[in-house]
């Protein structure tokens, strides 16, 4: 059995849905209150993607809050997936998403060089207040590198694991070779440095 080990992070602005996204894909669950990330969280998700290969995945949430952003550039490090998230009611979350690209492009790259897949998601599609439309989004992700983007509901469950699949098998196709793999891994951070990092942005 081959695993994968990799590692994804998911940026937008504060309250798109990033931390909601993930624990829908992670545990199922959906919480309408609204509590902001401190810093960084990240969780594990074991996937078994073929009969021969498991993918275990570390998703890294960046908070959204600008006095974040400088600290969130040292974990884009190391990553070899990310996930750009926007509110569609919202359309400064999407006219911030150009900044975030860039950043995420000049500080995460394959070790060919090339930038990371990202995935562009227009989230909270449930709700009739919907401001940002399908072709501004797809003219956008078209000029700005990402591989694809998706309308997703967290809260009605609505393309969750469809994005995170897109996600997965693009960063597998970019990552053809062993050795690739091998070296990405290596520039993985570990839970004990991990714990280190989040308790000094904390605060
Ligand atoms: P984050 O700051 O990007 O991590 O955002 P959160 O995941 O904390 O979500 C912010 C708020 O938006 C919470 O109140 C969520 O319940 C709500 N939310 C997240 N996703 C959706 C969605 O798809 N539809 C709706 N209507 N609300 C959502
Ligand atoms: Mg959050």
């Amino acid at each position: 059995m081959k695993e994968h080990m990799m590692k994804i992070v998911i940026v937008g602005d504060a309250a798109v849905g990033k931390t909601s996204f993930i624990h829908r894909y992670v545990s199922e669950q959906f919480s309408p209150t609204y509590k902001p990330t401190v810093g960084v969280d990240f969780l594990m998700k074991v996937l078994q993607w073929s009969d021969k290969e498991t993918v275990r995945l570390q998703i890294w949430d960046l908070s959204g809050e600008d006095r974040f952003i400088p600290v969130n550039r040292v974990f884009y490090r190391g990553a070899l997936g990310c996930v750009l998230m926007f509110d569609v009611t919202n359309p400064s979350s999407f006219l911030r998403c150009l900044q975030r690209k860039q950043d995420l492009d000049n500080e995460a790259t394959l070790p060919s060089g090339a930038p990371i897949p990202c995935i562009l998601l227009a989230n909270k599609c449930d709700l009739p207040e919907r401001v940002v439309t399908a072709d501004s989004i797809a003219e956008f992700s078209k000029n700005n590198g990402f591989f694809t983007w998706m309308e997703t509901s967290v809260r009605d469950n609505r393309n969750v694991d469809e994005a995170m699949r897109r996600l997965v098998q693009e960063i597998l196709s970019v990552q053809p070779s062993e050795d690739q793999l091998l070296s990405s891994q290596e520039d993985s951070v570990d839970l004990q440095s991990h714990d280190a990092t989040k308790r000094q942005s904390c605060c």
